[in-house]
């Protein structure tokens, strides 16, 4: 391991002020460091962004949230708020990683964790996203859990976070400070597709620093499923933050995101538009769900991805229907 610095941040204003070009922001440390330990990242400078004021979360009257980065994932998940309001976002932490890990994770780290992509972890193996220009062995390689959506000829990775894809049905977005101010970005900008430059997850400017979450009120019954290769301690191969509301038997609104499907968490815009206005109906939810998945384009290995999808979407709006 490379020798670097250790700083404590009080205040954002030195938390931006102590970023320099190697610099990381340090959460948990239960991504940055097992990536340290591997050789892939290598800062000269860890600056601990935990201790900042931004520990809490707070429910506005009409019932929206505002999350602070530091919030510990644990805490996020067990919130009775949350639980109340947004069950979805509370059911996706849970469905993360292990007690231990959510215990020591923090909301901004959740949402900036790298891909689980094996070849980004070796750095015996060229990989575009961690050496650009490189290659990407996995878009003929090993790729059964790769995107299906929006990859491209520079990486077939996908997003890690199960809270990212609850927040993209959650249409939340990111607060962002750093040293020429504060910006807001909607979470559905917030994450990039690869293109020719999958060295960068999002389209955060460096030094940025993560302060809050803000989440709208939802208002409709919510789910996250997740399917996995084993039941805990395993990323999606694919999930679904899911809700519905239906009156009279017909669908008044939705929201369908995915995860385990591409390199940002994928909103199912199309089988949304296409569910709005008619009858909840496992006919329609089927349809739906075909499709959103007619602009998959599957690799080698992950074929398989597109009927579990499909399952999951007419599962998740299925059981969410007969809660209505
Ligand atoms: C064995 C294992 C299994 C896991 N399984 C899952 C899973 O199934 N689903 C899932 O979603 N996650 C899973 N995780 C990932 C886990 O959720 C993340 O490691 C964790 O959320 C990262 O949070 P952290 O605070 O420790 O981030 P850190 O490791 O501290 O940081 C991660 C990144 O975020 C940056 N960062 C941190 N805070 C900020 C901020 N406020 N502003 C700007 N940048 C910041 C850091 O510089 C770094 O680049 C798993 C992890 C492990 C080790
Ligand atoms: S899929 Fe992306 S992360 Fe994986 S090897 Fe290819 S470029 Fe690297």
């Amino acid at each position: 391991m490379r020798p670097f610095t250790y700083e404590r941040a009080d205040s954002v204003d030195d938390a931006v002020a102590l970023h320099g070009e190697q610099t990381r922001y340090l959460g948990g440390g239960t991504n940055l460091v097992d990536l340290m330990r591997l050789g892939v990242e290598q800062p000269d400078r860890l600056v601990d962004v935990t201790r900042l004021p931004y520990d809490q979360i707070t429910v506005a009257p009409d019932g929206g949230l505002l999350i602070g980065a530091t919030v510990r994932n644990s805490d996020l998940a067990v919130s009775w708020s949350v639980r109340q309001t947004h069950p979805l976002l509370s059911q996706a932490v849970l469905a993360g990683a292990s007690g231990q890990i959510r215990n020591q994770a923090t909301v901004g780290g959740n949402l900036l964790q790298r891909t689980r992509c094996s070849y980004f972890q070796d750095i015996t193996k060229p990989c575009n996203k961690r050496d650009p220009g490189s290659g990407c062995p996995a878009r003929k390689g090993e790729n059964h859990n790769m995107a299906i959506f929006g990859h491209s000829t520079a990486c077939v990775a996908t997003h890690p976070s199960d809270m990212a894809v609850a927040l993209a049905a959650l249409d939340a977005s990111v607060h962002v400070h750093s040293r020429e101010g504060k910006r807001v970005l909607p979470l559905s900008d917030f994450y990039r597709f690869p293109k020719d430059d999958p060295s960068r997850d999002t389209v955060l400017k460096p030094g940025e620093l993560i302060t809050e979450v803000e989440v709208p009120p939802l208002g409709m019954p919510s789910s996250y499923r997740k399917v996995r290769e084993r039941a805990s301690f395993a990323f999606a191969l694919v999930s679904i933050a899911g809700a519905l509301k239906v009156e009279d038997g017909v669908v008044q609104d939705c929201r369908i995101a995915l995860g385990g499907v591409a390199h940002k968490p994928w909103r199912a815009h199309r089988a949304e538009e296409m569910l709005r206005g008619v009858a909840a109906t496992k006919e329609n939810y089927l349809r739906a769900a075909d499709a959103e998945l007619e602009s998959a384009h599957p690799l080698r290995e992950n074929g398989y991805k597109i009927p579990l999808a499909r399952n999951l979407i007419v599962r998740t709006m299925l059981s969410l229907g007969e809660g209505a």
